[in-house]
């Protein structure tokens, strides 16, 4: 195994049953997001009341409580609000490669979105970070076509 434990690393036995949660996704806000990553913009929702801009949109503020539906594009760049380093699959496999998931807040963007980090040593990740998309040559319309984030040169 790569990974070491250490003094103030716990382990946890356990099951998540991932597999048991229900998500309601509106499909409005994603079809936007989508659609703007066709053209390599993240497009996402502000709401006209408090100024919160959702992405993906949602069709009313969760705030206010008001129908929303101006739309506002967010920068492809943005800041590591929390991270994981897998190790292992799902089925506890170990990976030849260290895979870095993190929640990313866009600027411009009051949420935050899932990526995979590249470019960079998980023990150097930080929360606080900042990372840029880097897109596809072609995207298609679909989350596919952010091909990673990497850290912005500091
Ligand atoms: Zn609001």
């Amino acid at each position: 195994m790569a990974f070491q434990m250490g003094e103030e690393t716990r382990q946890v036995q356990g099951t998540w049953a991932i597999s048991q949660y229900k998500f309601r996704i509106e499909s409005s806000g994603l079809k936007l997001l989508c659609d703007g990553m066709k053209e390599k913009k993240l497009l996402g929702i502000r709401c006209s009341q408090c100024g919160t801009v959702y992405i993906p949109g949602p069709f009313y503020c969760r705030k206010c409580l008001i129908e929303i539906n101006e739309v506002v594009e967010v920068e492809p760049t943005g800041t590591v609000m929390s991270y994981a380093a897998e190790m292992a699959d799902v089925r506890g496999n170990l990976l030849e490669e260290i895979r870095i998931t993190a929640m990313i807040k866009p600027d411009g963007a009051d949420t935050w979105m899932i990526g995979r980090i590249m470019g960079i040593d998980w023990k150097k990740m930080k929360v606080g970070m900042r990372v840029k998309v880097v897109w596809v040559d072609e995207p298609q319309g679909n989350f596919g076509d952010i091909a990673r984030y990497e850290p912005l040169a500091e």
